[in-house]
């Protein structure tokens, strides 16, 4: 029998494709077919030391680049992000799970980022008083402040590093990146691109694993910031963990995204975008819609609409033309989906579509169809949880006031979206919901990279959040010069 062996892939330190100091690996898998494609090593302490080394040395030179040259790196690195663009998009697809077309806006949206470092010179600019008292002045100045750490999930492989290690990098930080180990094929290809692009030895270093690169990170005293994107309970643990060893911490973690739909909105747009933001990328984007609270008076129209709807998707290999759902990430978090069907017909929703019974879910692929619960409450876990899988819960509200006080029960407070035409109504949602990211008569209300990627309650833990100038102010320090000219 033909023996096929998979590649474990290397770190990227100082510049250098380097085997981790370790024995153990993990396998990565290609959730569509269940095929191991590569093998992740699982980095330990002493590989956490060589990168932050690296970064420590490199800092040291690339604090002192004129800031436009750095800006010159990143337009190259822009351009050749632009020219890999279908294959970057292709290993998203393969490793990750979701369709070609939104790995294709994924690799954009890393794109945006890159284009928005590129501004640089502009966004670190200090400001001035020329005279405060007699003849004194003040002014303000940016400095980077060393390495970063950066931990990303497997959800977004492309654009979540890249809201991350663009800008921290331009800034005149040094950067390591600890990507998902189940997706972490597409960060050494960010890494190659950008040395391609010219970017120094060290400048940007890559150490794959898993908690024990993380707590490297979080413990070293030569990291002083981490930017950390993931899952509720680790964010809260990572925020917690970094800021009391007295780094900055920015950590973007879980959400629970509710969609308002009232009775005087486009129902058809409203399907649609519902749709796609629930069932999009199998579910799994931290700004999916998960609960639909609809006014009675239009909920029945509204479900016979979005049912139509998604019994037209097609799930599949994302690589196949006209596939629309692809899988879960892991057989785990197949299992864990399931689960949580089960859990919602045990708590007494009404099941209107079992994604347990397509025809895919059977395949040894990672694949839950669609499915859809009616009549769920806050009280059902099915409301409470993030369950990133494509199930959405509705429920039936008498108003919009009803609507949102029950979106504002929820621990999270990530995305939010309204459906309406009605200005009075969308200024009331946007005054009184409880949600960093506002959507109205749009389903996934995701910031670009100009503005910050802004959740609050469980859904961030930090000040400064990602992107936008918060992430200018969180990757640099400041020094205020007061002068007298004698
Ligand atoms: P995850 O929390 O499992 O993993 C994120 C990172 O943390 C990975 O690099 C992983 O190796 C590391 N990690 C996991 N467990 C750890 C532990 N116990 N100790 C130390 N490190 C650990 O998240 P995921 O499943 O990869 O990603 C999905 C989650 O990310 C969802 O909850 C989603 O909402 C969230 N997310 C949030 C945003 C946002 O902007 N708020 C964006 C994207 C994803």
């Amino acid at each position: 029998m033909a023996q096929t062996t998979v590649k474990t892939i290397q770190n990227y330190v100082g510049g250098e494709w380097i085997d981790a100091k370790t024995t153990k690996t993990e396998a990565v898998y290609n959730p569509a077919t269940g095929e191991e494609i590569a093998r992740v090593p699982i980095s330990t302490q002493e590989d956490v030391d060589l990168a932050v080394q690296a970064g420590a040395e490199a800092f040291e030179t690339w604090k002192e680049v004129a800031i436009p040259r750095r800006a010159r790196i990143l337009f190259k690195y822009q351009q050749l992000l632009v020219e890999h663009w279908d294959e970057l998009a292709k290993l998203i697809t393969i490793e990750n799970g979701k369709n070609y077309t939104e790995a294709h806006g994924e690799v954009l949206r890393g794109i945006e980022c890159v284009e928005f470092a590129a501004g640089a010179p502009t966004l670190t600019m200090g400001s001035q008083l020329p005279s405060i008292a007699t003849g004194l002045e003040s002014g303000v100045y940016r400095y980077p402040i060393g390495v970063v750490g950066g931990i990303t999930p497997f959800n977004f492989p492309m654009m979540v590093p890249c809201w991350m290690f663009p800008l921290a990098i331009v800034t005149g930080n040094t950067f390591v990146l600890k990507p998902s180990e189940r997706t972490p094929l597409l960060a050494n290809r960010l890494a190659e691109l950008f040395e391609e692009a010219g970017l120094p030895k060290g400048v940007l270093n890559v150490v794959h694993g898993a908690h024990d690169v993380v707590n490297g990170l979080l413990d070293h005293k030569d990291v002083k910031a981490i930017s950390f994107v993931g899952s509720q309970p680790v964010a809260e643990y990572v925020y917690k963990r970094g800021t009391n060893n007295l780094k900055r911490v920015q950590a973007l973690a879980g959400a629970k995204n509710h969609s308002i739909i009232l009775g005087d909105a486009n129902l058809e747009n409203a399907a649609v975008q519902v749709l796609n933001a629930a069932f999009g990328s199998a579910g799994e984007r931290c700004m999916a819609c998960s609960v639909v609270a609809i006014e009675e008076s239009v909920a029945d129209e509204f479900i016979e609409l979005l049912l139509e709807k998604t019994n037209e998707l097609t799930i599949g290999n994302g690589l196949d033309e006209g596939v629309f759902l692809g899988p879960v990430i892991r057989d785990q978090h197949k299992e864990k989906t399931l689960k949580y069907i089960e859990t919602g017909v045990e708590e007494g929703a009404r099941l209107l579509r079992d994604g347990r019974n397509d025809e895919k879910a059977k395949d040894k692929g990672y694949f839950v169809g669609p499915t859809i619960f009616d009549e769920v409450t806050s009280e059902m876990k099915i409301w409470q949880d993030e369950i990133f899988a494509p199930v959405l819960s509705i429920t039936r509200v008498k108003n919009l006031e009803e609507a949102v006080d029950l979106s504002n029960q929820s621990r999270f407070a990530n995305g939010a979206c309204i459906f309406t035409k009605d200005g009075g109504s969308v200024r009331q949602f946007r005054e009184t919901i409880d949600a960093g990211m506002l959507g109205v008569n749009i389903g996934v209300p995701a910031p670009m990279a100009f503005f910050p990627f802004s959740g609050y309650k469980d859904s961030f833990y930090g000040d400064l959040h990602a992107n936008g100038t918060d992430g200018v102010e969180f990757y640099t320090r400041k020094k205020v010069v007061t002068a007298r000219w004698v």
